[in-house]
């Protein structure tokens, strides 16, 4: 498997930092962040790279050179005038017969990359994306895909947007097959996304990847600061989803948002304050936010997979406007008993999914590589205290929603708390990273 590395990028943002540095080679905790990337890809088995450079060009060759002194094989081609996102892939156009990584130098990032690489290639997909959720979807561009990973659309950046979406974000790092560049017939200026990936959504060719890794830009003095200290915290490394992660799950209704009866439209949908403040503090740390919740609704016919998603889109759009993100949601949309007016017969049955049984934990966990004893449950109910404890985690009620008064199991909370903020300060007292 080989990589190629975008590092020709001027650094425009960044220039109050330092001007002779290519942006690759700005130091992050006495590192570059291109060596990052390096050491990343190696430790996935992945040695041969490609780096495109141009402007300050030099001064990457110099510090790197064929690589030897980093364990990796590095090749050099430079970008005699700047060709856009895409434009130098022509120079690799003869010399790849085989799917690719491509990355571009001014990310922070870690990654298990053998992961998204077999994703990629189950699919078949001519690029695959690397989507992530940010603390500032609005102004970010956002992937739209089917629940297969198909992407259908990428909504840009810089466009009002009077609808809610998913907090799910281009994180500007690819799987492409040589297939994408066969139509490429000179080094023209190009943008991979506007025009070359564009081409392909209309043919199902371009597929989405879902990640809790850590990949950040730091195109600004105020990111630079902050991927700095993540570094020095081991965020970055621990996320990595080779190494076994710990979450934080959370009910829903009641817990993050304020408990109205069963909810099935989207204008009854109300954060409860704190809220962003509590998962924006998480997101800060080794924990992943993980929402799990039961929606019967959907089995009673009370609610369509398609209002469920448009509730679940508003609470993304409302905690991205304020900084914060889950890194993903779980749901069961099934019921046991049968006999409602409008319901829905195939999801009428006893799943393993609906709470207090564990399945949604146990989905967490296989996808994202979660510990779920080094993990948290935090719910207003017993039922959500009884699904926590079976998972052998430790439990919080919160005295928001039905603060426990629900009776449903005879169980305790290992702490209890007037809220998430206050649970999340109970699990970041207790491991602060
Ligand atoms: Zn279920």
């Amino acid at each position: 498997m080989k990589a190629v590395i975008m590092a020709g990028g001027k650094g425009t943002r960044l220039q109050t930092v330092s001007k002779d540095i290519p942006k690759p080679m700005f130091p992050v905790f006495n590192k570059p962040v291109l060596e990052y990337q390096i050491d990343s890809l190696k430790k996935s088995g992945i040695t041969d790279i490609t780096l495109i450079i141009g402007h300050l060009g030099a001064v990457i060759q110099s510090y790197f050179g064929d690589g030897t002194r980093f364990g990796v094989q590095l090749q050099y081609f430079t970008e005699e005038k700047p060709l856009g996102t895409a434009g130098a892939l022509y120079y690799l156009k003869d010399k790849i017969s085989d799917d690719f990584l491509l990355l571009f130098g001014d990310l922070l990032l870690d990654m298990d990359w053998t992961r998204f690489m077999s994703f990629h290639k189950e699919r078949r997909a001519v690029v695959t994306l690397c989507g992530h959720p940010n603390s500032h979807p609005y102004d970010s561009d956002v992937i739209v895909a089917n629940p297969e990973g198909m992407v259908t659309e990428i909504l840009p950046k810089n466009t009002e947007r009077s609808f809610f979406y998913h907090n799910f974000v281009n994180a500007g790092v690819y799987c492409v097959s040589p297939r994408l560049l066969s139509s490429m017939e000179s080094a023209e200026k190009i943008d991979l996304e506007k025009q070359m990936i564009a081409g392909q959504i209309g043919k199902g060719t371009v597929y989405a990847y879902r990640t809790t890794e850590y990949i950040k830009d730091m195109g600004t003095p105020d990111r630079l600061h902050s991927v700095t200290a993540d570094v020095k915290n081991k965020i970055v490394s621990s996320r990595n989803l080779k190494n076994r992660q710990k979450a934080v799950f959370l009910d829903r209704d009641g817990t993050i948002n304020v408990l109205r009866g069963f909810l099935n439209n989207t204008s009854d949908f109300e954060l409860l304050p704190g809220t962003a403040e509590a998962l924006r503090m998480l997101n800060a740390s080794r924990y992943l936010t993980i929402v799990a919740t039961n929606q019967p609704v959907v089995a009673r016919g009370e609610c369509t997979f398609d209002e469920l998603e448009q509730i679940h889109m508003k609470m993304e759009t409302e905690l991205g406007k304020q900084g914060a993100c889950i890194d993903d949601l779980f749901f069961c949309p099934h019921h046991p008993h049968k006999g409602y007016d409008g319901e829905i017969p195939e999801l009428k049955f006893d799943c393993s999914c609906r709470k207090p049984k564990t399945g949604m934990l146990q989905q967490a966990a296989e996808k994202y590589h979660i510990d779920l004893a080094d993990s948290w449950y935090i719910g207003d109910t017993t039922t959500d205290l009884l699904t926590g404890i079976r998972a052998s985690m430790r439990t919080i009620l919160v005295k928001t929603g039905e603060a426990g008064l629900d009776r449903k199991y005879d169980v305790r909370a290992d702490y209890t708390a007037e809220n998430l903020l206050e649970a999340v300060s109970i699990v970041l007292k207790s491991n602060p990273y």
